[in-house]
C-alpha cells in the first residue's frame, strides 16, 4: 500500500485528485519496556512500514473518510464531530461510527480543540486511507493512522500544530474518541521519526530527543522476529503488572516508580514481596538501560548496546514475567546465530522479538530461529527487517 493506493481510494470515492498525500510511520521499541506508565524513559523508532492520507477539501460542511481496509465511506457533519464531547468512547458503544472510522474522526474533532478551532471555522474534507502497517502486529497502526490524519488537517486546516501537539492529538483521539487507554509513546515515535534513529522520549515531562543509531555506518539491521503468539493474558497481565508497579511506589512513598534509583532497591527489598520487588526492580533498571543506551549508542554506536538489549529481555522475563517460551527462543536463537543483541518488545506475553545483526547476517539469523521453533513444536516465525525511518510527513 502506498501513495497510489491513497490517491487511486480517492478518487473512487471523490470522483477528483486529492490535495496532497500525508503519512505517517508505524513504530516498534528499541528499549524502555512498561515504563511509560511509571513516567519514566522510552526509545522508540518509526518502520518503514507507513498509513497514507490522501486528503482533499470540498465546500460541504461534511467529514467523509474511507479506508482500503474497510471501503465502505463513513460521512458525518462537521458539526456532529460534537458526538465525541461525550463519554469515552460512547460514539463508537453506541454505534454512531464504527470504530475505525472512530481513529479518523477523533483525530479531526481533537485537531480543532487543539488548535482552538471549531467546526465552524474549517471547510468539509474527504479522506481516503491506505496502509501496510499490519494492524494488531504490535506495530502501532493506529499510531501510524492518527499521525496521517493529524499531519494532513494541520496543513489542510492550517492548524499550526506542533509535532509534539499533533502527537498529543492522536492520543486524545484513541482515548476519548476509540476509547482506548494508551499512553503517548506511539504516537511521538510515529510522527517525530527520523531515519537510521530512534526518539528518546520522558514520559514525565514528555521532553523529546532524536538519537542516531548508526546502523547504516556499522552495517546493522534490526530484525523484528513476530512469534505468531496471540497476547491471551496480554490484558489481565498488563493490569496485573500496573497495579504491582502502582503497590510498589505506594510502599516506597513515591508518585511514581519512576522516583527511584538502583541506590533504593535495598530498601525496597524490605519493604515488599518477592513479587512486587521484582516488579519494582524491573521498571528500576529499565529506565536506567534506556538512559545507558543513549549514552552508549553516543559514545560507541549501535554495537555497544547489545549487553542492555540481552539485560532489557532478562529483566522482563525473570522479573518482570511478561515472556513466553517463544520469546526466550527467539531471543536465545538470534544470539546464538550471532546477534549483537536481542529482546522481546512490546507489552509481552507474546508478540515480537527484535534482534539487532548484521546487514549479511539476515538469511542466517532468521534460519536459526526458524530451526529452533521447529525443534521445539512451536508455530513457524515470521522474520522481516525493520527500518528506523522518517515520521509524519506530506508526500505529495
Ligand atoms: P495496533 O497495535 O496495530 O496499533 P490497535 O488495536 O491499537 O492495534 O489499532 C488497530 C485499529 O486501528 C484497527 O482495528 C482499526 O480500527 C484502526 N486502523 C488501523 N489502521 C487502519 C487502516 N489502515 N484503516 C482503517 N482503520 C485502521
Ligand atoms: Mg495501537
Amino acid at each position: 500500500m502506498t501513495v497510489d493506493d491513497a490517491r487511486a481510494l480517492f478518487l473512487a470515492i471523490a470522483g477528483r485528485a486529492p490535495e496532497g498525500v500525508w503519512s505517517s510511520a508505524g513504530r516498534a521499541n528499541l528499549i524502555g519496556e512498561h515504563t511509560d506508565y511509571n513516567e519514566g524513559f522510552v526509545l522508540p523508532f518509526a518502520i518503514q512500514h507507513r498509513t497514507y492520507a490522501a486528503v482533499g477539501m470540498h465546500a460541504d460542511l461534511r467529514i467523509r473518510v474511507a479506508s482500503t481496509f474497510a471501503p465502505d465511506p463513513v460521512e458525518l457533519a462537521l458539526e456532529d464531530l460534537s458526538i465525541f464531547d461525550g463519554p469515552a468512547g460512547d460514539a463508537v458503544t453506541s454505534g454512531r461510527v464504527p470504530e475505525w472510522a472512530a481513529y479518523v474522526l477523533g483525530v479531526a474533532w481533537a485537531a480543532l480543540a487543539a488548535a482552538g478551532r471549531t467546526a465552524a471555522d474549517v471547510p468539509g474534507v474527504d479522506i481516503a486511507i491506505a496502509s501496510d502497517v499490519p494492524v494488531g502486529a504490535g506495530l502501532s497502526s493506529s499510531a501510524a493512522i492518527e499521525g496521517a490524519v493529524a499531519a494532513a488537517l494541520n496543513d489542510l486546516w492550517a492548524l499550526e500544530l506542533t509535532p509534539l501537539e499533533l502527537a498529543k492529538v492522536g492520543r486524545r483521539a484513541e482515548n476519548e474518541a476509540v476509547g482506548a487507554p494508551t499512553g503517548i509513546m506511539d504516537q511521538v515515535s510515529s510522527i517525530m521519526g527520523r531515519a537510521d534513529a530512534a526518539t528518546f522520549l520522558d514520559c514525565r515531562t514528555l521532553e523529546t530527543r532524536s538519537v542516531d543509531l548508526g546502523l547504516e555506518r556499522e552495517g546493522l539491521v534490526l530484525l523484528a522476529i513476530d512469534t505468531k503468539v496471540e497476547h491471551a493474558h496480554a490484558s489481565g497481565g498488563y493490569r496485573d503488572r500496573r497495579a504491582a508497579c502502582e503497590r510498589g511506589a505506594a510502599a516506597m512513598g513515591v508518585p511514581w516508580l519512576r522516583d527511584l534509583t538502583a541506590a533504593d532497591l535495598p530498601r525496597a527489598q524490605e519493604l515488599m514481596d518477592d513479587v512486587t520487588f521484582r516488579r519494582v526492580r524491573h521498571i528500576v533498571t529499565e529506565n536506567q538501560r534506556v538512559i545507558d543506551t543513549v549514552e552508549a549508542l553516543a559514545a560507541g554506536g549501535p554495537r555497544a548496546i547489545g549487553d542492555l538489549l540481552v539485560a532489557s529481555h532478562a529483566s522482563m522475563r525473570d522479573d518482570f514475567e511478561i515472556s513466553v517460551p517463544e520469546l526466550d527462543t527467539a531471543v536465545e536463537a538470534a544470539l546464538g546465530a550471532g546477534a549483537v543483541g536481542a529482546r522481546m518488545t512490546g507489552g509481552g506475553f507474546g508478540g515480537s522479538a527484535i534482534a539487532l545483526i548484521p546487514a549479511t547476517s539476515v538469511a542466517q539469523v532468521t534460519a536459526a530461529v526458524e530451526a529452533a521453533f521447529a525443534a521445539q513444536g512451536y508455530t513457524a516465525p515470521v522474520c522481516f527487517t525493520i527500518t528506523p525511518s522518517e515520521g509524519a510527513r506530506r508526500d505529495e
